[in-house]
């Protein structure tokens, strides 16, 4: 019996700038080319997340109009996305949509729009947006460091609660807020973060750790996921970063 994950993509008509849909589609070439199936279905306005259903979950980013959109739905679901997520699925959330998991997101007008919780942090706009490559050293999983590669665009300073988990440490880059030196939120299998780019095809091994988690879901154990051959995502991985450090410090 052929191995499948099930995909929940939120708001993909809505939040989906820079690209960001392309990393459904790495993670969808990932498995087929380990013969795992992608069940990917979307979870628009109004339709439920069964917290039952899906191994792992998807939300790109938007600007502050789109996220006023969605926000408030969103929050209808927020209860079910903490089950999901406690149950063991797995999340990528990229920049106006990580804000959205947090507490709250609070624009550049002043409106303050309701996160779910799921993340423990929250954002507030700032004036000048934090734009650039970002060079990221990541350690998910104890003693394996890995470095993550991409592009931010946000005005939002996302600040963490304490004793929270950054999906990693600023090299070169803004990060979260400029100031702390650490992006994006871990919580569980769930992992918020600014990087565009889009994120994964330049990042294999997190598309890979995200699969792992969502199939070890399903399994009910950790999977043994072959390596691929990824030379062509580490060259562009070597490119980002390399812009990265030609940026220097975070300002
Ligand atoms: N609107 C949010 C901000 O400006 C998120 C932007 C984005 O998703 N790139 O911080």
């Amino acid at each position: 019996m052929k191995p499948k994950i099930v995909v929940g993509h939120l708001y993909p008509d809505y939040l989906n700038i820079y690209a960001d849909r392309g990393n459904i589609a790495v993670l969808e070439r990932r498995a087929a080319w380990r013969g795992i199936g992608f069940d990917y279905r979307t979870i628009g306005l109004g339709e439920e997340a069964n917290p039952d259903e899906h191994d792992l979950y998807y939300v790109g980013g938007g600007q502050d109009r789109e996220q006023a959109l969605v926000a408030p739905d969103l929050a209808t679901k927020g209860e079910s996305l903490r089950e999901a997520v406690a149950g063991g699925a797995a999340f990528l959330a990229v920049c106006g949509g990580y804000q959205l998991l947090g507490r709250f997101y609070r624009g550049r007008s002043g409106a303050e729009l309701p996160g779910i919780g799921l993340l423990p942090q929250h954002t507030v706009a700032g004036e000048r947006r934090m734009i650039g490559d970002v060079l990221l050293e990541c350690e998910l999983e104890p003693g394996h460091r890995r470095t993550l590669a991409g592009f931010e665009n946000h005005a939002g300073r996302t600040y963490l609660d304490e004793g929270a988990e950054p999906l990693g440490r600023v090299v070169a880059g803004f990060g979260n807020n400029g100031e702390d030196g650490v992006e994006g939120s871990r919580f569980g299998s769930a992992l918020g973060t600014y990087l565009h780019g889009p994120l994964l095809p330049r990042n294999p091994w997190l598309a890979d750790w995200l699969i792992g988690k969502a199939l070890a879901r399903r399994l009910g154990e950790p999977p043994d996921l072959e390596p691929l051959p990824d030379d062509f995502e580490s060259s562009a991985q070597r490119v980002s970063a390399e812009r990265a450090r030609a940026r220097g410090g975070r300002f």
